[in-house]
């Protein structure tokens, strides 16, 4: 119903489905028909997905967002078959930029696997409400995406410091916290979306997760090693 909606990793999916362009149409901004003005989200979220198709080697020219009404048939039929063309100037996904057909599609998971990661650290800009065409360009630059891959963060647990008290597990939005009573908890990277929660809710007299960025996250520990074995009171 709304152009709001279209989440990044609804346009990665169809990229990685093989579709060689996306088009979004919305409606004119400021005439929402709602009062979420969600077409300004869909705008962010374009210009964002843009950059990242440049960072991985694809035309952001296959993505394209427009804004009309209903009534404008017209300008509809003109716009789908000018980016039709282009699409087809283009040439098939990947093989227009000459990348590999395995190692788009590894780049696109991997991206995707990061998209919850992605929306937490640009949500500020991804809510923004710009006023004209000439700050679509600067909302997102190049150099600032390549950054957001080359420092993404992970998360870990020191077992030396972990005493199981369990809030990180309960609070983990993502279910990839391993962990149990009397257990060490270990944090499972292949499940983790990085929202940080696990951080901001171990007790800092615990201090036990880290965050790490640059560097390898140690192995996890094993499991027959992860009970901890508590002393008595009074002994
Ligand atoms: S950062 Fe922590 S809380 Fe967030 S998904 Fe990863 S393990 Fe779970
Ligand atoms: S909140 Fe901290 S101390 Fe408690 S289980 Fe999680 S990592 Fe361990």
């Amino acid at each position: 119903m709304c152009s709001g909606r279209i989440d990044l990793a609804f346009v990665l999916r169809a990229f990685s489905n093989g579709m060689d362009g996306v088009f979004i149409g919305g409606c004119r901004l400021n005439e929402c028909n709602y009062i979420t003005q969600g077409n300004y989200d869909a705008l962010n979220m374009v210009l964002l997905c843009r950059r990242i198709m440049e960072h991985i080697g694809l035309s952001p020219e296959r993505l394209r967002i427009e804004f009309m009404t209903s009534g404008e048939g017209i300008l509809l039929t003109e716009v789908i078959n000018d980016f039709g063309k282009k699409v087809r100037e283009l040439g098939p996904l990947g093989k227009g930029e000459e990348i590999d057909e395995g190692e788009l599609k590894s780049k696109l998971e991997e991206v995707t696997k990061l998209v919850p990661y992605i929306k937490i650290v640009k949500r500020e800009k991804l809510a923004s409400r710009l006023e004209n065409e000439e700050e679509y360009e600067g909302l997102f630059t190049k150099d600032e995406v390549d950054r957001l891959f080359s420092e993404v963060v992970s998360y870990h647990i020191d077992p030396e410091k972990c005493q199981a008290c369990m809030i990180c597990f309960r609070k983990c939005p993502a279910e990839a916290i391993i962990g149990a009573k009397n257990q060490i908890h270990v944090i499972d990277q292949e499940k983790c979306i990085k929202c940080g929660t696990c951080l901001e809710a171990c007790p800092p007299r615990f201090g036990a997760v880290r965050e790490i960025s640059g560097e390898p996250v140690p192995p996890p520990i094993p499991e027959e090693e992860r009970t901890i074995v508590r002393k008595k009171k009074g002994k």
